[in-house]
């Protein structure tokens, strides 16, 4: 076990190896060292994958389908129960490796858990409620619609939810009677190892291999016998994976890049103004797809609440994740490092004020201070990208419609956010914003019950809730035709 990690009674979740067919896969010899974004330690040293390895997974994934498919739904749902119970009981073995690879503060990285096995658990429920429909089409035909599973999944993950986005595609997969093949990113794969050896399903069911990732997504997008590509990361990435997928016309999904805005109407309640920022803007240092990329807030309440906010970042605990009550961890890697910090001197350029934070931070080469600018305007670059670190930028307004025209200025369609005691602003800001969720008078948008997703470039398709599942099944229609008219 490496220094730097507390004791664990399942060590192998930090030794993690990939997996394919059931069995831990060697790669051609090149290997891949897995860093602790906090200290810069190895904490691993994985085989490199690549294409090769993508082509046999893929091959196992296809032996395995066909016993899978047909197993009775209820016994694919006790299956995913049983690694619902086995994730839950592991809590504190997952999540340990989970801060070490990705960074985030250890209290997070236990909620992650639990919110990565409510998928899990999720789906073993509605596996056994894919219903089909029964249409009186004629007097003499009757059409049916059967759901069934679309067959081979390939799936690619980011570093930034190293349980949750896997269990949020892989789940509902195997619940619909698909098989998958798991390719996490690179930075954060122990988590997905670990998660893979506690499944339980049959061999090939469920590989995860990780490496080269142009190579193996070249194999998972391109690759006759998959049905399905599901992707989760930048809208960059998910653009060009969807061409690739283009040659073999796939179902395809996409969980892509927000720029969410969050108003603060001047009717807000300033504490739970400030809860909503919190959580929404720094979960993860800043590093998730629905943080609050741009706080706009009306001119009569601005003072007040960004003078409430600067207090409440300043309190923030920042370090390793692993050691004490961290609440702000490292950033990724020294590129988003870097990205954060020419956010914030782009904005300082262009006439933003720090009102607190600012600064590296002395925990270690990644960590950088929380921070609160405000005069932020739209000729920044942290108005167009997602900065994707621990920086709050206040923008002003003065009307609804000012802030609503403000907050849609964005091809990104993911999360939004409104802080409003207003009820009839309630219903008339949700409607207008154009976003795939939105959250009123909270900063969190995401449980397993509800549809995630984006609009505009941040997506297609749905992930979590009833809706989830559909993505792996397809319909199909069958006619059976009568001799005459039934009888009533
Ligand atoms: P990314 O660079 O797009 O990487 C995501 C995944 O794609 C990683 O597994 C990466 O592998 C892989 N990848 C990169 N280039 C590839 C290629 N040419 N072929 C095949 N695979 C490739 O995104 P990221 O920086 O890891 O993640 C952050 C982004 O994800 C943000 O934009 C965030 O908003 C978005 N995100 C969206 C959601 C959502 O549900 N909408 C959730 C979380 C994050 P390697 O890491 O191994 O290179």
């Amino acid at each position: 076990m490496t220094k730097s990690v507390p004791f664990m009674s399942r060590p192998e979740f930090l030794a993690g190896s990939p997996l394919v067919n059931g069995q831990p896969i060697a790669g051609p010899g090149a290997t891949l060292p897995i860093l602790n974004p906090a200290t810069g330690e190895t904490i691993a040293t994985l085989p490199l994958l690549g294409a090769r390895e993508a082509e046999l997974a893929i091959a196992s994934n296809g032996a395995a389908l066909g016993a899978w498919r047909t197993r009775a739904a209820a016994e694919r749902a006790g299956i995913l129960q049983s690694w619902h119970a086995l994730v839950a009981q592991n809590r504190e073995d997952l999540a340990l490796p989970l801060t070490a690879e990705q960074g985030k503060p250890l209290a997070e990285a236990r909620g992650e858990i639990d919110y990565a096995a409510s998928f899990i658990q999720w789906f073993a429920e509605e596996a056994r409620r894919v219903y089909g429909e029964i249409i009186p089409a004629a007097a003499d035909r009757r059409s049916m619609v059967l759901k069934q599973p679309v067959g081979i999944v390939g799936a690619i993950t980011p570093w930034n939810f190293p349980a949750a986005m896997i269990t949020r595609k892989v789940a509902p997969a195997l619940a619909a009677g698909c098989t998958a093949t798991l390719k996490p990113s690179e930075l954060t794969p122990l988590t997905a190892f670990a998660l893979a050896l506690e499944a339980g399903v049959p061999p090939g069911v469920f590989n995860v291999i990780a490496g080269d990732a142009p190579a193996i997504g070249s194999v998972l997008t391109g690759h006759p016998d998959v049905a399905k590509f599901t992707f989760t990361g930048s809208t960059a990435v998910g653009k060009y994976l969807t061409a690739q997928c283009a040659s073999t016309l796939k179902r395809v999904s996409m969980e892509l890049g927000g720029n969410a805005p969050l108003i603060v109407f001047d009717d807000a309640d300033i504490d739970q103004a400030v809860a909503g920022v919190i959580a929404s803007k720094f979960r993860n240092t800043g590093q998730t797809c629905v943080c609050a990329n741009r706080i706009l807030v009306q001119d009569g309440i601005h003072d007040r609440f960004a003078e409430a906010l600067a207090a409440r970042v300043a309190e923030f605990r920042v370090g390793n994740g692993l050691e004490g009550d961290t609440d702000q961890g490292p950033l990724i890697t020294p590129a988003a490092y870097q990205k954060v910090r020419d956010h914030v001197d782009d904005a300082v350029r262009h006439g933003a004020r720090i009102i607190t934070g600012d600064q590296h931070h002395d925990a270690g080469e990644l960590f950088h201070q929380p921070t609160v600018l405000v005069g932020a305007t739209e000729a920044m670059q942290l108005a167009g990208e997602e900065t994707f670190g621990p920086v709050a930028p206040l923008f002003h307004f003065k009307s609804e419609a000012e802030a609503l025209a403000l907050a849609n200025r964005t091809r990104s369609g993911l999360a939004a956010y409104a802080l409003t005691s207003d009820m009839d602003r309630f219903w008339r800001v949700a409607e207008a914003l154009e976003f795939g969720m939105v959250g009123v008078n909270t900063g969190i948008v995401s449980n397993e019950t509800a549809p995630f997703g984006g609009i505009k470039e941040s997506g297609l398709g749905r992930e979590g809730s009833r809706h989830g599942i559909a993505e792996f099944l397809e319909l199909k229609t069958i006619s059976l035709g009568l001799s005459g008219q039934v009888q009533a």
